[in-house]
């Protein structure tokens, strides 16, 4: 009977073509369809993933937030995304089970697809919301066919498992997360970023989209809305959009990536009266200078004038921060950055050289498969001698620790000390610290 199913739905020929959703509705049992994130979703710090997007309408469709294993005869196929830290975590599922039901994308099989043709039947490139009309094309590697026409599959996941890190939201709070575009257009591309990779243009969600799943959100309660583009300012329209996600969620507080160069006093009035609470900006490495943060000082002074706080990410490379001349040189470099700036809401995050950017090239030597599992921008992984990894994870958790408990901040910016995500999330990665600090001290690697 198996074997029979297998050959309806053309697992037997050269090119896969399953079924349509309508034959495959017609035995649930059989007919399974179930989406994975790998590295699992982490409750505490997660979004819906990116996955529920692609998995298709039916109610043989579920999710899966454990990576469970199953018998392969209940299941059609498997739809899994892989960023890199998760690569081999889904190697050893994936090792479990039958390859002709596997099918992935996401960013590392984007990427480097040739780590994925041993695993799985069909490996998508790039943004996917289709996903029949994506795997019926010819090959083992194949682009994803995005079409702008279906809601994500939110109902197979629970938002209360989105725990972001961010001020003011607490634990009890909903957050909730849209994409009205995939992309960017920057040229050329931060030399660094991953994005473009994904998807070098941005793609647009038509507005009647936004506004039917904008209605859709209505039910969740939310507090909080991240709108998850990458560069949501962007795209020539995005004030309509803002105005149709704050037309139908009037309260909701809006937080958003955006870059500088795109923003001045009337854009930044006008995301103040359209419930943006927060735009997250890139400092990036504060001791290089970026085009699209030229106007970063004049943004943030505009954003403080009009009560909407700056959340600034900030990267490290661990290159060039060995010694103890040149990161306590950088870390001041920082701090005064962040006095002059005096954003809300900060996040480090070390080097990751990614394929396919323009620092690739320069780092690759340094980048092993076995570092895929430290890609989680919290780990120098650049840097081999674990002792000086662990100083280096330390340093940069002390900074920002610093940063909120100074004066100047609970005076000159805001109180740090509320029981948000943001001052737990803090207030526990103390305590895992706190040891190392003891013993960080004795150690002269
Ligand atoms: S960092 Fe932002 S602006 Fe630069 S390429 Fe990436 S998404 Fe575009």
């Amino acid at each position: 009977m198996e074997k029979e199913n297998r050959k309806n739905q053309g697992y037997g020929q050269k090119t896969w073509k399953p079924v349509s959703f309508e034959d495959l509705s017609r035995n649930r049992k059989t007919n399974r369809i179930i989406g994975m994130t790998f590295p699992r979703s982490d409750f505490n710090l997660g979004l819906e993933p990116s996955i529920l997007t692609v998995l298709p309408d039916g109610d043989n469709v579920s999710y899966d937030l454990y990576n469970r294993d199953y018998n392969d005869k209940d299941v059609t196929f498997y739809l899994c995304s892989v960023y890199i830290s998760g690569y081999d975590e889904f190697v050893k599922w994936a090792l479990k089970h039958e390859k002709k039901k596997i099918v992935v994308g996401g960013y590392h099989p984007t990427t480097f697809p040739e780590d994925f043709t041993r695993y799985a039947e069909k490996v998508v490139q790039g943004p996917c919301d289709e996903i029949f009309d994506t795997i019926e094309q010819e090959g083992q590697i194949v682009t994803g066919v995005t079409k702008h026409q279906r809601l994500p599959r939110r109902d197979l996941y629970d938002v209360t498992c989105n725990q972001q890190i961010i001020p003011d939201k607490l634990q009890g709070d909903i957050v909730i997360s849209i994409n009205t575009s995939m992309g960017c257009n920057t040229k050329p591309p931060c030399d660094f970023c991953c994005t473009p990779m994904m998807c070098p243009k941005i793609l647009a969600k038509p507005l009647d989209l936004v506004s039917k799943e904008v209605e859709d959100l209505k039910k969740y309660n939310a507090k909080f809305l991240f709108i998850r583009d990458e560069n949501f300012t962007m795209q020539k329209d995005w004030r309509k959009r803002l105005e149709v996600i704050h037309g139908g969620l009037p309260t909701i507080k809006i937080y958003l990536f955006a870059s500088a160069n795109t923003l001045n006093e009337k854009s930044i009035k006008f995301m103040s009266e359209k419930g943006v609470y927060m735009i997250c900006l890139g400092l990036e490495d504060p001791t290089s200078t970026y085009q699209k943060n030229k106007h970063l000082d004049e943004s943030i002074r505009l954003m403080k004038k009009y009560g909407i706080m700056t959340y600034l990410s900030f990267i490290v490379n661990p290159l060039k921060i060995i010694g103890k001349e040149a990161g306590d040189a950088f870390y001041q470099t920082l701090t005064k950055r962040l006095e002059e700036l005096g954003p809300e809401m900060i996040c480090g995050n070390f080097l990751m050289p990614f394929r396919g950017t323009k620092i690739w090239d320069e780092y690759y030597a340094y980048v092993s498969p076995e570092d895929y599992k430290d890609y989680d921008s919290k780990t120098p992984f650049l840097i081999r001698n674990p002792v000086v990894r662990e100083k280096m994870k330390f340093f940069m958790f002390f900074y920002q620790w610093k940063y909120f408990n100074s004066k100047f901040y609970n005076e000159q910016v805001r109180k740090f000390a509320v029981n948000d995500t943001l001052h737990l999330r803090f207030a526990e990665l103390n305590e895992k610290f706190t040891p190392i600090y003891e013993r960080i001290w004795d150690v002269r690697a």
